[in-house]
């Protein structure tokens, strides 16, 4: 029988254990981010007829024509984001909830996570989702995140989990001095970013190319 359709085969730690060793092959060395990426339940954010595929390195629909991000594009950001070797990252902001995975990894290994989702159904499941798996570091909002969320800010950290199809300036003016962004830019053609805000100004690292829903504007 193959494991991964075995309701208990799923959520087995072999299972995860898999995730975490595809991960590192594929170059994620952060012991940190590998371990609260063991510890989120993957499956439980995707609907029950997906879950048999939730540790695949796919990204899978959530509705609303958006998906849950790749396994390794989660990892990989928050590792970018926390490899800042002068600064310890404590407040992040996320924008783009989606179902709401990656900000329950981000609360395993950051202080306080804020997250921002512009479709409502969505914001109302993570928000569901986030309650039941125990996770209270989590401050969700309903809104529009292109320009962020200011009020909160400023942040040690920002991670966005849709493309842009142009780096805003709007968004690094909420890092804190020593702060880190990471973010999908472009449209057909995608580039992760790593922002670095610095005394004198910002430093942009292009990473790797990426692929990304788009970010939209307003609220749905
Ligand atoms: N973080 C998610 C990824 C969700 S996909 C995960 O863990 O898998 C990206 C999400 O960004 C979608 O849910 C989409 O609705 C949202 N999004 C797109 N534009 C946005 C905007 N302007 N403000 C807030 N959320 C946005």
């Amino acid at each position: 029988m193959n494991i991964r359709h075995s309701g208990i085969g799923m959520t087995s730690s072999r299972t995860r254990q898999r995730m975490i060793d595809r991960l590192r092959v594929q170059g994620i060395k952060d012991e940190v981010v590998l371990a609260a990426m063991y510890e989120v339940p993957r499956h439980l954010f995707v609907d029950e007829a997906l879950a048999s595929r939730a540790y695949d390195d796919v990204s899978l629909p959530i509705n609303y024509e958006q998906t849950i991000s790749q396994p390794y594009i989660v990892a990989r950001m928050i590792e970018v984001m926390r490899a800042s070797v002068t600064f310890p990252i404590k407040r992040v902001l996320e924008i783009g909830t989606g179902c709401g995975y990656q900000a329950a990894v981000l609360a395993h290994v950051f202080p306080k996570v804020y997250s921002v989702e512009r479709i409502e159904p969505l914001y109302l499941r993570a928000k569901r989702q986030l309650a039941a798996l125990n996770i209270h570091n989590v401050t969700l909002s309903y809104a529009d995140g292109s320009a962020g969320w200011p009020a909160m800010g400023p942040y040690d950290g920002i991670i966005m989990a849709a493309a842009t199809p142009a780096m805003s300036t709007q968004l690094r003016e909420q890092l804190v001095v020593g702060g880190r962004m990471v973010l999908p830019v472009g449209r057909l053609e995608q580039w992760l970013y790593l922002v670095e805000c610095e005394q004198q100004g910002f430093r942009e690292s292009k990473l790797e190319p990426v692929k990304f829903v788009p970010l939209l504007m307003g609220k749905a």
